[in-house]
């Protein structure tokens, strides 16, 4: 007997995400596909409408399928997504011929240190460390256990090769080609005078590297951590460890995929 292949599409509420997501539903199901609107463990494939902001909150919300995704854009930006809506049949004959590549993006993993314990983030684009109220912070970054700076502004931001063209390159940060393995430390409005020094630009760092960052409380003992977007606050923490995850999602890219063609057309 020939294997079901299960394929999971995720929409946002707009109207054209869910116009689209019936039309691919039924599109699938006529090609053979499984067609699901909830997530099994037996799905291939996740396909997602909307834009990057619903691509990142599907993929945490089912904590980083190991099975490819693709993303169908009908948001503002859709840096991640590979189609449009009315390429829908394309895809799905692409997709039967199994005319793709997967291209792996690696996350990034923060470890949040307590006395009584740790808490675990995982993120596509970035994680970002900030002062919980809108007040300056100061936060000691050593990287592999060796001090480097205290830095003093509104926060550190560590992006991924992904997250490079996010809110890592309104901060000034270098759009990362994704087939590189790096990480980048951005600072977010750092302090420059004779009171404080930080560094005023990315800093790049090697796959392996651990960044460690431990806050001084000065007025507001809390710090607050961005995940891609989602807030995260903590009281107490002493310490924060962003490196390389081992985990990763795969973004289906079909042939004429340009890395360089899409941020051009994106940004430019
Ligand atoms: P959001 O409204 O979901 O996203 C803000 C904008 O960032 C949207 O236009 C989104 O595209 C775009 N975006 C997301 N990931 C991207 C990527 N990898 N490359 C290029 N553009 C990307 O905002 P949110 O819920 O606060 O946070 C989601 C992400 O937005 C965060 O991970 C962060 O990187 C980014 N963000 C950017 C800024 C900034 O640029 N100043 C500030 C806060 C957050 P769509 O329109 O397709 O959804």
């Amino acid at each position: 007997m020939q294997q079901e292949r299960i394929v999971y599409v995720a929409a946002n509420n707009n109207a054209v995400s869910q116009k689209t997501k019936q039309a691919l539903l039924e599109k699938l199901r006529k090609r053979g596909f499984v067609a699901e609107t909830r997530l099994t463990s037996r799905a291939e494939l996740i396909v997602c409408i909307g834009g990057d902001g619903t691509m990142l909150r599907t993929l945490k919300e089912h904590d980083f399928p190991q099975i490819p995704v693709i993303g169908i854009n009908t948001g503002h930006l859709g840096f991640f997504q590979e189609l449009m809506p009315d390429e829908i049949d394309v895809f799905v004959d692409n997709y039967k011929k199994g005319n793709y590549e997967i291209q792996q993006m690696r996350l990034v993993q923060a470890e949040i240190h307590f006395a009584a314990g740790k808490a675990v983030l995982l993120g596509i684009n970035e994680i970002t460390i900030k002062g919980d109220k809108s007040r300056s912070i100061h936060l000691n970054l050593s990287l592999d256990h060796k001090f480097v700076e205290r830095f003093s502004g509104d926060g550190i931001l560590v992006a991924t090769p992904a997250g490079s063209t996010a809110y890592n390159y309104a901060l000034g940060g270098c759009i990362v080609d994704p087939r590189l393995s790096l990480l980048q430390v951005t600072p977010i409005s750092p302090m420059n005078s004779t009171a404080y020094r930080s560094f005023t630009s990315s800093v790049v760092v090697h796959p392996k590297t651990k960044i460690q960052i431990e806050p001084e409380y000065a007025m507001e003992p809390s710090v607050l951590v961005v995940v891609d977007g989602t807030e995260y606050h903590f009281d107490e923490m002493t310490g924060i460890s962003v490196f390389f995850s081992d985990k990763s999602v795969g973004f289906m890219r079909f042939e004429g995929y340009d890395f360089w063609h899409k941020v051009k057309t994106k940004f430019l």
